[in-house]
């Protein structure tokens, strides 16, 4: 329920946000967070979300703009998961990172190479302690799933 209700209030966001053109992105952001009461982090995110969706010169929106530069090729070609095919526009410095939504910092990308590009990220800012736990995680999960398999396998 509470996601719906979030999504629904992001999808307003964005028409509200937008709507607010003569006001630079700062002072948008300060407005938001004192008008609904959210994080200075919050307010950034929703306000750089919802400017991939403003037009951007003869573009209907900043998102297809840089699908026309990038020709819809996918720019972070993380072999060999990279489907080439661009279906996203990625965030070069990730929005919860601070990173914002121009064109310098927006690059066409795949579906898979982006979420590698995420989970890469991710684990970089979790730290080494965080990463380690998630890998042994990993490995122990894929033991008892061998040692599961190889019990039904000779019984
Ligand atoms: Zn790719």
């Amino acid at each position: 329920m509470q996601r719906e209700i979030k999504q629904e209030l992001a999808s307003l966001g964005i028409v509200f946000i937008n709507a607010l053109p003569l006001l630079p992105s700062f002072s948008k952001k300060w407005l938001i967070r004192h008008v609904i009461g959210i994080t200075p982090l919050q307010a950034h995110f929703l306000v750089e979300r919802a400017a991939i969706y403003k037009p951007y010169g003869k573009f209907k929106t900043l998102w297809q703009y840089i699908m026309w530069r990038d020709q819809r090729v996918c720019k972070i070609r993380k072999a060999p998961i990279c489907t080439t095919n661009a279906t996203q526009v990625d965030h070069i410095v990730p929005v919860w990172l601070w990173g914002r939504s121009t064109p310098d910092n927006l690059q066409a990308a795949c579906t898979p190479g982006n979420q590698w590009k995420g989970i890469k990220i991710l684990a970089k800012a979790a730290g080494p302690k965080q990463t380690k736990a998630i890998i042994i995680t990993l490995v122990c999960t894929l033991l008892i799933l061998s040692w599961i398999i190889w019990q039904v396998l000779i019984h």
